[in-house]
């Protein structure tokens, strides 16, 4: 089988935490501790928990926005994670983002034309004509006209201004998009239209998807993979399919159980989560969700479970599966 285009071992994220008069470190938060995954050329990944599960702090150190406290990234096999400066610079154009508030991530005092000019200019295209031609095309990919490229971000509505931010992202022709939260500011109605846009640009562009949500119903039809994160883990990860039909993890079914779905018959009992989600900078000892989990054990208070497959292609993290 062909080499994934990316691939994640051990990913860890500490955050220093320092106090007292000195501001020495008094703790950490884990934000992310110690993931692993791959992605497949052309196929959408996508990661889910509640926030601050790690998941976009996850998203920000593949493209190295965040250094990695520990863990390897390689992307097209060669671990971004030791490259200098200069290096990732020229892969980082192979690797975009696409941000949940498109409108915090547009300068506001910029036109379209110039927000989608200057990612070109970063990445070497000099000749101005070209470039304005390369805006006009990029309108018209994303579904918005060429006279859009003369407006500022205020005169579009959010699904225009993602649509703009979905420009942005294509407009140095990347393999590999990573999408945080890109529909969660956007009206329901909104909602299928962006997804249907990212999904004809996947075929279209033969593109590579990280797709960053807080809800299983949104990464539904859009993923074909999905990995469950739950401070700062992955406890669950598959193919979509055998994750939505039969969920292993107690905190994915918990998720599952608040998704609605058409079919009210076969729509899973509600189950209601006890208690927030902990501190990562003091996460519970044994399983990181016996806290809240309805089917917690005596070992599940002190010893962690092993994240593994359980079936081809099902990784789960939990002591019901031995
Ligand atoms: Fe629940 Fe125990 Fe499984 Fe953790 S290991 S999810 S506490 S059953």
């Amino acid at each position: 089988m062909a080499e994934p285009l990316v691939k994640v071992e051990n990913l860890k994220k500490h955050f220093p935490v320092n106090g007292g008069i000195f501001g020495k470190k008094i703790g950490e938060v884990k934000a992310v501790d110690g993931v692993s995954f791959f992605i497949n050329k052309g196929e959408t990944l996508g990661l889910v928990g509640e926030s601050g599960c790690g998941k976009s702090t996850t998203g920000r150190m593949l493209l190295r926005l965040l250094e990695p406290s520990e863990g390897s990234i390689y992307f097209e096999g060669r671990d971004i994670t030791k490259l200098s400066k200069g290096e990732l610079r020229k892969i980082r154009r192979e690797m975009q983002m696409v941000f949940q508030d498109p409108f915090a991530s547009l300068n506001p005092r910029h036109t379209v034309e110039k927000i989608l000019e200057e990612p070109l200019i970063v990445h070497g295209m000099k000749s101005s004509a070209e470039r304005k031609k390369r805006v006009r095309e990029l309108l018209e990919i994303v579904g918005l006209n060429s006279y859009h490229a003369k407006r500022y971000p205020h005169q579009f509505s959010g699904g225009q201004r993602q649509r703009i931010g979905i420009a942005r992202a294509l407009a140095v022709n990347p393999k590999l998009i990573i999408a945080d939260e890109p529909v969660s500011a956007l009206d329901v109605s909104i909602q299928s239209q962006v997804l249907n846009l990212l999904q004809d640009l996947q075929e279209e562009f033969d593109l590579t998807y990280l797709f960053i949500a807080h809800d299983l119903g949104v990464v539904r039809h859009i993923s074909d993979r999905v990995g469950v994160m739950y401070l700062g883990r992955i406890v669950e990860l598959s193919d979509s399919e055998p994750l939505y039909e039969n969920p292993k993890h107690p905190y994915t079914k918990a998720l599952l159980s608040a998704v609605p779905i058409p079919d009210v018959e076969h729509q899973s009992e509600r189950v209601i989560l006890q208690g927030d989600v902990p501190s990562p900078s003091n996460p519970p000892k044994g399983c990181p969700f016996h806290t809240r989990c309805p089917q917690a054990m005596e070992e599940c208070a002190n010893k962690q479970p092993l994240f593994k497959e359980v079936e081809k292609g099902h990784y789960v993290a939990c002591h019901l599966y031995k």
